[in-house]
Formats: structure tokens, C-alpha cells, sequence
């Protein structure tokens, strides 16, 4: 991340300078003058503390005139920009000391701050003027840091740079020094942040090394993440610390940080630190590191045209997804964010520039937009115009306002609202001035729609509750048999791990059925995948073994045993007194066995296919151990088990996990209102008359009599496809 902060405070500066020793290998190296200004001060190469304290002073090093005519003592001294590396790269240059790296590094800060130097500006007020003035040089100390703050009195590598930035810069056209207005480079540092980081990567990838994406950036491959959490103590610190006291904002964690800090432990010196940095290391991680050092400055890694395209293209996509219009150097940021590693920062520019976009300035400021968002711009103009005077007013009945603090023009708008017979409607109104509450009235007012046909379509649930709620105000619709019987082929899935890789997540994902044993006993295999969070979901146990069992999501496999439940009209949809859906459902003994059974076929497979462990979706004591703890979870390593947990299982609720994808049979069509809720036709029964009702029509798998046993797509499928026949045929 690039922070700029400002100092006010002359002492605070002067204690930039460093007082390491380049030549004891400290943990910081003595500062180097940098910049244009710097050098018309006559200021080159190491920093002179003398020289130093002068312009924090204020004061020209060579001549000792004041430098900017401003000497109160709360001016602005200047501003520190600070540059962070990748944790993988502290970690492998604090334990390698490759100077390949730290030279890298101190390029990529010093071309990003000479980037910076070149949109340096002053204020120019002469002759009634209130402008700013291009001056393109700045004077600053870069001083480069190898450790972070100590965390229990040793540091952690991490290798950044402050560079210092005088608040003067020379205004060759009024001939004299000025303050310098940040106010332009504060607000792009994301950009400057995204370019550094284009170019240290890059120059990275150039010495041989491999880097990743990451959430927020990039890092080395080839280094774990657990490895960089181990020397990230301080972070952690911080986010924790952050997080008991509610606190997201990244400027208000980084006040925490400061807040936090230890004093600096200088006593160490970079040997005595990278003994005791390895020491935290296991030999695997060792191996690791070593590997990647091995890579520096062997084979340079080329740019990737193709990755270096999809970056920009992703960076269009993601741009303006949510903003249709925005600064050209968020969506280039982007864009060098998605490119980070895989092609160099002029690259992925030049590629970013020839992308369709629409360019202005406001305010000095390059905006852009896509032409994809004028289009839609343009459709949206289209179709509000379009629908102007086309529709029939939501509301013409009174409408209830509530009593009080609700003013006469709001009262106008949801009129406005409600009784429009324009598709859109917009309202304009000055914040605070009860926009939300008028549109929560303009929400509620009742809508009336005129229909020749009412098809409910909502799903096994959704239809159940919109007929029950209905049926509270329509007796003919009120059938006790609405929400009875429901069915939704309940199923344990269960994971294998394999020492082999699979992969789950490439391929078929449900490539496999097994339907052998779907008549009798009545259960049905499937494979099944999902993300490793729904592997997570399932795992019994404690953090621990969820997070090992997860680790190894690509040698897991999975299957799921669904069973082909029987109705029973204990196992119902029905409403609360709010008119909320309550959904009740268990298994009867026989469906208890018949799943039990299921499951220790299910289990007997995965080993005969190779699992070294299996895992059941319960923390039951299926295998009847003593001194079992429910906390822990209990996988299965030899296939002999099944037979325990075919004998044993309950499916007690809230200990064993079974899943449902396929809800049924709530309002079975029938042939008379006394045993379903639909006719043969798909409409909705008339319970006072004992006729079909000739314009309601239900049409999903609400409908089923029984279970369909199978997956249900093409069966709701082929009834639609012949509802909708009939329907059109006047035939329904
Ligand atoms: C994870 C998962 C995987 C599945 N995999 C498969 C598979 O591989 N093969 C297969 O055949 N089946 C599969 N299914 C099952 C299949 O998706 C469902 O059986 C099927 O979608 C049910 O169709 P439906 O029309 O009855 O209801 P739904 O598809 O649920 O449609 C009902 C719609 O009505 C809407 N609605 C609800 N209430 C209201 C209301 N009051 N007003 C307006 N709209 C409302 C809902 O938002 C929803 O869009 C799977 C289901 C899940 C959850």
C-alpha cells in the first residue's frame, strides 16, 4: 500500500534520518538524496544529517537562506510517501540478502516517486490568480527499512521504504522555492500505489521469479501463505486488535498501527535476525524458500500477451460494473492490478488505451466511460421514453398516509407515483427530504392486477404459502390438503479422500447415477460437487480437522446416497401467524432404515474405489467408541465400519446433516379436491364446489403425487411443455 502522511512537526522529520550503518548491515539502510529539487540544492548521494536537519528547518543545506517564505512553526515540513513489498519478498530477500532483489525494489520506488516528481505543482497567486502551476521536481530522502516494528521484542522482515518528500519545489517562472500541492497526488496514490507494484513485480518476474494474485496484490509462488503468516505477526496484530474494536477503515488501522507500535529493537543485527527468522521455519518451508532463491537470476519470465490482455479486459469488466462513469486512473489502477506480474506497467497502458472508451475532462480530471454503459444509458432513455403514457396506473383507490411528519408533497409524489401511467417514474428530491419513507407508502399501496389466467409457479414452498395466505380470504380455495405430504428426496452426502489428485471442480461435476437401487430398496447415488465452503459445511468436528479436511479439497471426491422418501402428511408446508412459511419434516422408521442402508453401501463404495478415509456428514457415535466427544469429529478409515454405521446411525436432527435439492408434492394434482389440491388439468381445485376453478392454475413440482425418484428438472419440464400446449389450445 502507498500511504502519504503529512508532517508538521520539524523534530518529527529530522528523525527520518537514519542512523544505520550501511556497513553493519543494520536493519535499515542510510538515506539517499533523490529528485530534481533535490539536486538544484546541490544534494546528491548519502544523506548528511546536517544537510538534513536544515530543510527541516526550513532551510537551504548550502546557503542556509530560508527556503519557503512560510516559518510558522505548525508549516508543513513535508510528506512521507511509504512503499510496501509483498510479504514473500521480505521474507526471501530478509533471509537471502540478494541484492538483485533489494536493487529491484529500490528502482521500482525511485521511478514511481520520479512519476510522482513529474505532476508536482505550486500555487500560483500573482496578479489575482488562485491556480496551480506545473513545477515537476521535489526534494526527498529515501530511506530503506528490512524489518517491521518488533513483535515480542524480534521483528518480522519487511522490507519498505520511506521516502521523505520536502514541502518545497522550485517555481522556474516566479524564480523561487514554493510549497508543494499534494492535494492531486494524494488523491491518484492508488494509481502511483498500482504502478509501483506493476513494476516491482515485473522487474521481479524479469530476475526469474514467479508471482501470484492475491486479494489485495501479488506475492511470490512458491512461498505457502502459511509461511507468510507466520512473519506477518504484526498485521495480525493489528487486524485483531481492529476487529475487537469494530474498526474496517484502512487510515483508522493504520492509526491503530501507529498506536501499537514497539520501539524500534536495533540491537539485532540482520544475521543475528535471520538466524532466529529460519529457526521459525520448519524444513519443508526451508526447502521452499531455497527453491524459490534458486530461481533468482536464472531464467527471465516474458510477458504474457494473452494474460496481459485479459487483465485490461477484466479491469473493463469489473470498472464499471458499478460506476458508469469514472477517473481514467481507477480503471487503469485496475488494470494494472489485474495485470500485476504478467506484463509491464507500459503494456497493459498502452493496451488499456486502445479500449473503446469515451474520454473527458472535469476539473482538470481525465473521466471515462465505456461505450457498452452509453448504450445502456441510451436503452434506458429509450425505454422510459418508450413508456410514457403506456401503462395502467398501479393505484386509483385512497391511500393511506401516515399520520404524522409526512408533508403535503409527499403526499403528492406517491400519488404521482401510483396513479402514473408512465412505465418509469422518477423522483428528485434534496437528501433528507423523506424520499425513503414517501416511497415505503408508494410500496405498500395494494396492487390489483386484472389476468385472465393466474398460473402459480412458485415453487414447492412459494405456491403453498401464496395459496394458504389466499385461502385465509378465498374458501374455495382453502383445501385441508394444501402444503400435506411433502417430499424432498432428503440425502447424506458423503466425502472420500483419495492420496491421489481429482480435482472435483474440473470435469462433470455430476457426471455419475446410480439407479440400481431405485425401485428397491428406493434410494438412488449420485456424484456431487461443490465449492470447498460446502465441503466445510459438511465436515464434522473442530476447526482443525475442518481446515485439514479442506486443505485437501483436490484428492476429495463425493457422492451423495438420496433416498426416494414415502408421503406422509406429518410432513407439511404451513404459515406462522405472520404469514410465514414453516416447513416440518422427519423420517419415518422404515425411511430411517432404508437411508441407513443407502449410506453403508455409499461408504463401502468410496473405499472400494480407493478413499483412505470417508466422511459422513454426523457427529452421532456411529461407531459406538468410549469416551466419545461430539466436539470431535470421527472419519472412517476402514470399509468394515459401514457395517457400524448401517447398524448405528440415527439421523438425529441437528447431529447428522442431510440435505434436500428437490422439494415436491405440497399440492399433488388429484383426481378430486378430497386427496389434492390441482386437477388433471392443473387447475386449482374449488373446495365448496367440487369443481376445477377455471382460470387458477398451479405449474411446478408442487404437483407431483409421489416422489419422481430421479431428478426433477425434466419431468417439471415435460409438464409445463404440456400445460403450456393445452393452455395455448384453449384445451387446459
Ligand atoms: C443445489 C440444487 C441442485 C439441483 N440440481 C438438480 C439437477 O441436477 N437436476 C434436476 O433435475 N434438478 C435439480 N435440482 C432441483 C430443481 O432445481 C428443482 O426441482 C426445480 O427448480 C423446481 O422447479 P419449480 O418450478 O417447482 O420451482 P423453482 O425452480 O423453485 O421456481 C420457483 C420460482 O418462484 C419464485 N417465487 C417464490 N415465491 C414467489 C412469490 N410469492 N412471488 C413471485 N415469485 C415467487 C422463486 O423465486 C423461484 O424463482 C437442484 C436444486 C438445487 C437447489
Amino acid at each position: 500500500m502507498l500511504r502519504v502522511t503529512q508532517s508538521n512537526s520539524a523534530a518529527r522529520a529530522k528523525s527520518y534520518y537514519s542512523t544505520a550503518d550501511y556497513y553493519t548491515e543494520g536493519q535499515e539502510l542510510v538515506g539517499l538524496w533523490r529528485g530534481k529539487g533535490a539536486a538544484r540544492l546541490k544534494l546528491s548521494g548519502m544523506i548528511d544529517r546536517d544537510d538534513w536537519d536544515l530543510l527541516c528547518d526550513n532551510r537551504q543545506p548550502e546557503t542556509g537562506e530560508a527556503l519557503t517564505p512560510r516559518r510558522k512553526d505548525e508549516r508543513r515540513v513535508g510528506y512521507d510517501f511509504n512503499f510496501h513489498c509483498p510479504k514473500s519478498v521480505s521474507l526471501l530477500y530478509g533471509l537471502t540478502q540478494d541484492q538483485r532483489i533489494l536493487q529491484a525494489f529500490r528502482e521500482s520506488v525511485e521511478a514511481t516517486m520520479e512519476d510522482i516528481e513529474a505532476e508536482s505543482k505550486a500555487r500560483v497567486r500573482r496578479g489575482g490568480k488562485n491556480e496551480d502551476r506545473l513545477t515537476g521536481n521535489l526534494a526527498w530522502g529515501e530511506f530503506v527499512h528490512f524489518t517491521a516494528r518488533p513483535e515480542d521484542g524480534v521483528p518480522d522482515p519487511h522490507l519498505h521504504a520511506h521516502c521523505f518528500v520536502f514541502n518545497g519545489t522550485f517555481d522556474e517562472q516566479e524564480d523561487r522555492w514554493k510549497a508543494v500541492q499534494v492535494g492531486d497526488i494524494k488523491r491518484d496514490a492508488p494509481y502511483f500505489e498500482a504502478v509501483f507494484h506493476s513494476r516491482f513485480a515485473r522487474r521481479l518476474e524479469e530476475l526469474g521469479l514467479e508471482t501470484r494474485r492475491t486479494v489485495n496484490g501479488w506475492e511470490l509462488t512458491g512461498i505457502a501463505p502459511e509461511t507468510l503468516t507466520t512473519f506477518s505477526r504484526r498485521t495480525a496484530r493489528i487486524e485483531k486488535l481492529a476487529k475487537a474494536r469494530g474498526i474496517t477503515n484502512p487510515d483508522a488501522k493504520a492509526e491503530l498501527g501507529a498506536q501499537t507500535r514497539s520501539g524500534k529493537a536495533k540491537e539485532m543485527s540482520m544475521p543475528e535476525l535471520n538466524h532466529l527468522w529460519r529457526s521459525r521455519m520448519t524444513e519443508q518451508e526451508l526447502a521452499s524458500l531455497d527453491a524459490v532463491r534458486r530461481r533468482v537470476g536464472r531464467d527471465p519470465i516474458g510477458e504474457d500477451d494473452r494474460a496481459a490482455l485479459g487483465a485490461v479486459e477484466r479491469a473493463m469488466a469489473h470498472s464499471f460494473e458499478r460506476a458508469s462513469v469514472l477517473p481514467e486512473r481507477t480503471f487503469l489502477a485496475e488494470a494494472l492490478r489485474q495485470g500485476y506480474g504478467v506484463a509491464s506497467r507500459e503494456t497493459i497502458e498502452r493496451l488499456a488505451g486502445k479500449q473503446p472508451l469515451i474520454r473527458a475532462t472535469r476539473d482538470g480530471r481525465q473521466l471515462v466511460t465505456s461505450l457498452e454503459v452509453l448504450e445502456e444509458e441510451k436503452a434506458m432513455l429509450r425505454f422510459a421514453r418508450e413508456g410514457r403514457g403506456t401503462c395502467r396506473p398501479i393505484h386509483l383507490g385512497t391511500i393511506t398516509f401516515p399520520v404524522k411528519n409526512f408533508s403535503e408533497e409527499q403526499k403528492r409524489a406517491v400519488r404521482h407515483v401510483v396513479t402514473s401511467k408512465d412505465r418509469v417514474v422518477l423522483i428528485r428530491g434534496a437528501a433528507g427530504a423523506g424520499k425513503t419513507s414517501m416511497m415505503k407508502v408508494a410500496r405498500d399501496v395494494s396492487v390489483a392486477i386484472a389476468a385472465e389466467n393466474v398460473i402459480l409457479a412458485a415453487g414447492t414452498i412459494g405456491t403453498t404459502r401464496i395459496l394458504l395466505n389466499s385461502a385465509k380470504t378465498t374458501p374455495a380455495i382453502a383445501n385441508p390438503r394444501i402444503g400435506k405430504g411433502l417430499i424432498l428426496h432428503p440425502s447424506v452426502p458423503l466425502i472420500g479422500i483419495f492420496d491421489k489428485t481429482i480435482k472435483l471442480l474440473e470435469g462433470l461435476d455430476s457426471a455419475t447415477f446410480v439407479e440400481a437401487f431405485g425401485v428397491t430398496p428406493g434410494f438412488i447415488f449420485e456424484t456431487m460437487g461443490g465449492l470447498p465452503a460446502y465441503g466445510a459445511l459438511l465436515v464434522p468436528g473442530n476447526g482443525k480437522q475442518v481446515y485439514e479436511t479442506v486443505s485437501q479439497f483436490n484428492q476429495c471426491a463425493g457422492f451423495g446416497t438420496m433416498l426416494v422418501d414415502t408421503p406422509s402428511d406429518d410432513n407439511c408446508v404451513s404459515l406462522d401467524e405472520q404469514g410465514d412459511v414453516m416447513v416440518q419434516y422427519g423420517l419415518s422408521d422404515s425411511d430411517k432404515q432404508r437411508l441407513r442402508t443407502g449410506v453403508a453401501i455409499g461408504i463401502r463404495m468410496m473405499f472400494m474405489a480407493g478413499a483412505k478415509q470417508v466422511i459422513i456428514p454426523s457427529n452421532e457415535n456411529f461407531l459406538n467408541q468410549e469416551n466419545f466427544d461430539p466436539m470431535v469429529g470421527v472419519y472412517l478409515t476402514d470399509i468394515a465400519q459401514a457395517d457400524l454405521v448401517e447398524r448405528n446411525l440415527n439421523f438425529t436432527p441437528n447431529r447428522t446433516l442431510l440435505t434436500a435439492a428437490h422439494l415436491q408434492a405440497t399440492n399433488k394434482m388429484s383426481s378430486s379436491p378430497e386427496t389434492g389440491v390441482v386437477s388433471k388439468h392443473q387447475r386449482v381445485w374449488n373446495v365448496l364446489t367440487g369443481t376445477e376453478i377455471p382460470n387458477l392454475y398451479i405449474m411446478d413440482s408442487s404437483i407431483f403425487p409421489t416422489s419422481v425418484g430421479a431428478n426433477p428438472m425434466q419431468t417439471i419440464y415435460t409438464f409445463a411443455y404440456i400445460f403450456s400446449k393445452r393452455l395455448l389450445q384453449g384445451m387446459a
